[in-house]
């Protein structure tokens, strides 16, 4: 079956939210995607920054086989041998006494902590202009964008939006009735923009002082994907609330809301709870995850690949290029003109895949395993074709 057939039968079959996909892909291997029509191409997006590990990693594969085969699904009024270690790895990784409840997306760890910080006693929460949160009722309360929030008004909670990395702005919406205060170290959705360090210790200032819960969602950042397991706990931060998903199951779907101290004794018997989360199945991913991050030492590659990719887009000279920022491999490659989904496309025909999140910037998530060899072909790519866009002549 071609993809143009592929995509009629989605067109009918499939609600519009999603509009129409650019591509039907059928099988994927590593760095690699191949589509219907049998086209292949490279992927430095990884399923919005999910797949660190690339496509069809055999610790992955092997490790959801064998569990499937050994114990699925219990519910969680059982309990099994992979969750409750998962849990235990990601409890390390916060460096401080924590619980762990598991989700199965994003926006339910982020619905799981905002009824964490409802169980206060206090409802009003403050979240960053820029925000992505999710796109349930209570997560998209947090999400700032309009256009996303608005068909769906109302919105649960009372959430105050205060400007991203203005201090100033900050200590003077926080008060003694604030439950938390929800940031990101980076904003993915909005463009690639990371808080600064002044920023981020004087939130942890803020809510330390009037007893607020400091909530960093690690959703986009975390479990590698910018060369750490988690950002906040690298740079010092000491969130009570961190949440995580994407990069956490390499395609099985799953999250996590990790709760440092005090904050983790709030959810009571009865509080929340799902019926896949935290499952056997997504749990053994999970811990295949972590080791493989590990042994395979790709926060090291993150790092390394991520410092590549940064100087030698910089080091082209290329007029439509104004900057790259970001950190490990999330970065956001600033343009100088409003040219960033006619990019995306050209290098989509070229059998690359990344993302525009705004029309002037496009961003770049490969996966963890990249090499120096991706990365020369890529940026040699990616140079001309913002060349080509710009003068418009492809
Ligand atoms: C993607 C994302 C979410 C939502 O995760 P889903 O798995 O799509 O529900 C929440 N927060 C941040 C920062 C994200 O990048």
């Amino acid at each position: 079956m071609s993809q143009s057939q592929w995509l009629e039968r989605y067109q009918s079959a499939l609600m519009r939210n999603f509009g129409v996909p650019k591509r039907v892909f059928v099988k994927g291997e590593g760095i690699h995607l191949w589509d219907a029509d049998g086209k292949r191409f490279t992927d430095m997006f990884s399923g919005i920054a999910v797949g660190g590990l690339g496509h069809g990693h055999p610790a992955v594969t092997e490790a959801v086989a064998s569990q499937m085969r050994t114990l699925g699904h219990i519910s969680n009024l059982y309990a099994s041998p992979p969750q409750i270690a998962l849990a235990e790895r990601l409890v390390s990784l916060t460096g401080e006494p924590s619980r762990v409840y598991f989700a199965n997306s994003g926006t339910e760890a982020n619905e799981a902590a905002l009824k964490v910080t409802r169980l206060t006693g206090r409802t009003k929460i403050v979240a960053m202009t820029g925000s992505f949160h999710g796109r349930t009722m209570g997560a998209l309360a947090l999400t700032s964008t309009a256009k996303y929030r608005t068909p769906f008004e109302p919105l649960p909670g009372e959430v105050v939006f205060s400007p991203f990395n203005d201090v100033d702005a900050l200590a003077s919406v926080v008060d003694d009735t604030t439950a938390a205060v929800i940031l990101e170290t980076i904003q993915g959705e909005s463009g690639v923009i990371p808080a600064n360090s002044e920023f981020l210790t004087a939130a942890r200032e803020i809510t330390r002082v009037h007893g607020a819960l400091l909530w960093v969602d690690e959703v986009q950042t975390g479990i590698g994907r910018c060369g750490e397991w988690l950002t906040s706990v690298a740079d010092g931060v000491e969130a009570d609330l961190i949440t995580v998903a994407k990069g956490l199951g390499n395609g099985i779907p799953m999250g996590a809301c990790l709760a440092t101290g005090p904050a983790g004794e709030l959810f009571t018997p009865g509080s929340h709870g799902s019926t896949f989360a935290g499952n056997p199945i997504a749990a053994a991913a999970g811990l295949a995850v972590l080791d493989t991050i590990a042994t395979e030492g790709l926060l090291d590659n993150a790092h390394a690949m991520g410092r590549l990719i940064k100087e030698s887009l910089l080091g082209l000279g290329n007029p439509g290029i104004r900057e790259v920022r970001g950190r490990g491999l999330l970065l956001g490659v600033g343009l100088s003109d409003q040219t960033g989904s006619r990019i995306v496309d050209a290098m989509l025909d070229a059998g690359w895949i990344i993302q525009a999140p705004r029309p002037d910037v496009l961003r770049l998530a490969p996966p963890l395993i990249v090499d120096a060899k991706t990365v020369a072909e890529f940026v040699e790519v990616l140079d001309d074709m913002v060349r080509r866009v710009r003068n418009n002549d492809r």
